[in-house]
């Protein structure tokens, strides 16, 4: 087992931004440990057709410039170059691909992280950056084995071109959702659904709005339930002719159950479709941390900023309030902060 002061589980902008802050504070026997066989965090991952004009923007990370790619090239590409750059550049050594599979308690007041039963890393804090693009949420409806369509999740979608002249439905209310459907409406028949009929904010997107949703998932996040989007918190945004183009779309709201060629409502009436798209989020991949039995009664765990309430010397960042990525340098700075300050002095500093 190799001891280190810290293990950063996870490279993408809240992983790189920590190791980024690590070093800064004069942290430099860290490990990053990353699942994936490439950088770009879950950007690796996203659909070739999301182009980098059409995501919400992309925060640089700290002491590097902003993206700069023209606005049609696929944003899995460019954010996954872009953060191969600040590997580079930086040197941050990402050990990948490793895939943490615990983190327990160790002795001598350490956290010990395994990967698999033959790699284990003893450290003295643990940051962990695993996001959520590994835990896409399916939520449970009856029949829904019965379906003969294909059923997939935003998290396996890859290209517009194999829903061409299908019919199919999108279920969702985030960002995702509205995405995806605008691409898909132009190539197949879609239906729209939610669980209720999809309200979208007529007043201007602005900062003072980011802050007020992102206190909202703190507050939740402190009392230890689970972390909500932010657009659950704000709502849908659009721009006129955007909104427009969703509110024209036909919508239903959510089924009762899926049967073998489509969906039914409760009134019996029925929707047959080639396939189902499940653009219903994502969860926090925290599923490694189980050992430490850090769960509340809400369901999330009790936070403290980036630091986990029960636990000083575990900080999670791009968890809840920093999931954006903006947020995720924040918190990198914070946790890098706060774990220079317990290991000059065992003593904790407010963020
Ligand atoms: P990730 O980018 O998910 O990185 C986590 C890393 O941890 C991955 O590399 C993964 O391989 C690794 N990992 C996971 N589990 C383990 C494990 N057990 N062991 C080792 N490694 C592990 N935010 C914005 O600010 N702007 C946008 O435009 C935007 N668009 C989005 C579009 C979509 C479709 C989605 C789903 C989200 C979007 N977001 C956007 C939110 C976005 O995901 C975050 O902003 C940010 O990129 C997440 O960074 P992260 O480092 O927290 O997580």
């Amino acid at each position: 087992m190799r001891e280190t002061d810290v293990v950063v589980i996870g490279a993408g902008q809240a992983g790189l931004s920590s190791a980024y802050y690590l070093r800064h504070y004069g942290i430099d026997d860290y490990v990053m440990l990353d699942s994936a066989d490439g950088a770009g965090g879950a950007w690796r991952h996203r659909w070739p057709s999301l182009r980098l004009g059409k995501v919400n923007g992309i925060y640089p990370l700290p002491g590097f410039p902003p993206v700069d790619a023209d606005a049609d090239l696929p944003a899995s590409e460019v954010v996954s170059e872009y953060y191969a750059a600040y590997e580079r550049h930086h040197g941050l050594h990402v050990i990948r691909p490793v895939e943490v599979t615990s983190v327990e308690y160790g002795p001598d007041d350490r956290l010990v992280v395994s990967a698999g039963h033959d790699r284990q890393w003893a450290a003295r804090a643990v940051i962990n950056a695993t996001g959520t693009w590994t835990r896409p949420f399916w939520p449970y409806y009856p029949g829904m084995a019965s379906f003969r369509g294909r059923q997939l999740h935003t998290a396996d979608f890859r290209d517009v071109e194999e829903f061409r002249g299908r019919k199919m439905i999108v279920v969702g209310a985030g960002s995702s959702a509205t995405g995806l459907l605008l691409e898909l409406s132009e190539v197949a028949d879609v239906t729209w659904i939610t669980r209720r009929r999809p309200v979208f904010r007529d007043e201007e997107w602005t900062e003072n709005v980011g802050r007020e949703a992102v206190a909202k998932v703190d507050e939740r996040v402190r009392a230890g339930l689970p972390p909500l989007s932010v657009v659950s918190v704000t709502g849908l945004w659009a721009p006129p002719d955007v909104r427009a183009r969703l509110e024209s779309l036909p919508w239903r709201r959510i089924f009762h159950e899926l049967t073998p060629d489509g969906v039914r409502w409760r009134d019996g009436s029925e929707l047959h479709v080639d396939a189902i798209l499940w653009a219903t989020g994502f969860r926090a991949a925290l599923d490694h941390l189980a050992p430490l039995g850090l769960r509340a009664p809400g369901g999330g765990i009790v936070m403290d900023g980036t630091r986990v309430a029960a636990e000083p010397r575990l900080h999670l960042v791009g968890y809840g309030p920093s999931a954006s990525t903006v947020g995720a340098n924040r918190a990198g700075r914070t946790a890098a902060r706060e774990i220079r300050a317990l290991l000059n002095s065992g003593e904790l500093v407010a963020s």
